[in-house]
């Protein structure tokens, strides 16, 4: 027998040698086994019917038989859209298109040429093999990860499952196994501003969450000031919203491990509902340590791809909420995935967004099918994009009942909001000019 991996061997070879060994070490069932697969036919090895790469094989799932009314996809269409994202209009030959944001902030063109680039594989592909599209775009790119790439697919993903719920007539919580839940926390953004947090309390939001004041002044080991002040705006949050409601504060990965580690302690009188990224993600083991010396739960993900990353986090404890973007961590498909991983772990998940009405629909879907949800960030409800906006009540919204992820795009709302160049801050230290994070 050659090598497994060694090329010159047919897959029917292969796959019969495979079972011939089995037989040797399994008995009768793995024999019965070897007859079936000496009679299967060979996964055929000829230029793909569809599709336009020719170097490809055709796939076996695009020949199920189940497919009676195959749908085809024909175009995937981008468009910039204010104030920083990146739409996706997945169109089909059967009438129904799917919506999803590939984007990274501030790399909305470089993600809509990746999109483009993905034509080669999806035109003419079926949507609804959500699954085996993800792992061919993943896996195929042999390049694996990183927020371009990972955020293109899950805008791509979003896309496939709103079409495939769509072409079910359902929900994509329904498909997922949901709903686990009817309604959905959200939270809103409040900065350091105690009338903000009253304001959206009025407006019907519970829960909230700020930065830390003068974050990019903290320098690399701060002085006692500035501790101080950073933690007294938080109290005056707290006092502000009073004990009913819930505050985290992002560290936004901008704080040295010392600082941040003084910093924490200043907090947890106010009993934070979380701390958000209090150093930066590259070092798992930095934040596991932090994360050690605190009762306050340890939050991050925004800047994490995929259920490998997460799973390091996951191991050594780093956080025990996971923040996956379902714009950047592998769209809907990955992150119930690693909110499944993070079960395991009685880790909780509270997706990240900064983004628009499409990735919310997304994580909704997602908190409705899974029950380790804490808490979705949102910095709009689809005012001025949806044809229906999402409405805050007591704190939550409703899980969206319409088939795919429940939202109509406003196409003609959108028309005064093409195009942007968004780019990231450029922050320095007023004090040498330095660079410092944002
Ligand atoms: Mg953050």
């Amino acid at each position: 027998m050659k090598p497994a991996f060694g090329g010159t061997m047919s897959r029917r070879r292969f796959a019969q040698a495979l079972v011939a060994s089995a037989a040797g070490a399994g008995g009768a069932l793995a024999g019965a086994r070897r007859g079936a697969a000496a009679d299967a036919p060979a996964v055929p090895s000829k230029p793909a019917a569809y599709g336009l790469d020719s170097r490809a094989e055709r796939s076996s799932v695009e020949t199920m038989p189940r497919r009676r009314d195959p749908i085809r996809i024909t175009k995937l269409e981008t468009f910039l859209v204010k104030p920083r994202w990146l739409f996706l209009k997945v169109h089909t030959d059967a009438g129904l298109a799917g919506w999803g944001e590939p984007v990274v902030e501030g790399r909305a063109r470089t993600c809509a040429e990746a999109v483009r680039e993905l034509e080669s594989y999806l035109l003419g592909k079926d949507p609804r093999d959500v699954v085996h599209h993800w792992q061919a775009i993943y896996r195929h790119a042999f390049y694996r990860g990183g927020p371009v790439l990972t955020s293109v697919l899950s805008g791509v993903d979003q896309a496939l499952w709103d079409i495939k719920g769509k072409a079910l007539g359902v929900p994509v919580y329904e498909l997922l196994g949901g709903p686990t839940r009817s309604r959905v926390r959200v939270y809103a953004h409040v900065g350091n501003n105690p009338e903000a947090l009253k304001k959206r309390k009025a407006e019907g939001f519970r829960a909230f969450k700020t930065g830390v004041l003068n974050a990019t002044r903290s320098g690399i080991v701060a002085p006692p000031g500035f501790i101080r002040e950073a933690a007294d705006a938080f109290a005056a949050l707290r006092e502000a919203g009073g004990d009913g409601v819930d505050i985290g504060i992002d560290f936004h990965g901008a704080i040295s491990p010392q600082n941040a580690k003084l910093l924490i302690k200043a907090l947890e009188p106010h009993q934070p509902m979380f701390v958000e990224e209090p150093v930066a993600c590259q070092n798992v083991d930095v934040m596991a340590e932090i994360a050690r010396g605190t009762h306050l739960p340890i939050a991050t993900g925004e800047r994490i791809f995929t259920k490998w990353g997460f799973r390091e986090i996951l191991e050594k404890g780093a956080a025990s909420i996971l923040q996956p973007d379902l714009c950047h961590a592998g769209g809907i498909t990955e992150t119930r995935l690693i909110a499944g991983m993070a079960e395991a772990y009685y880790a909780a998940i509270a997706p990240h967004n900064p983004l628009g009405p499409i990735s919310l629909a997304a994580g909704l879907h997602l908190a409705a099918s899974i029950p380790n949800f804490l808490c979705q960030e949102q910095v709009n409800l689809g005012e001025g994009y949806l044809k229906t906006p999402f409405t805050v009540e007591d704190g939550s919204v409703a899980v969206p009942a319409g088939p795919g992820l429940g939202i109509e795009i406003d196409e003609d709302a959108l028309k005064d909001k093409i195009g942007h160049d968004w780019e990231n801050p450029q922050t320095y230290d007023p004090r040498d000019g330095s660079v410092v994070d944002w």
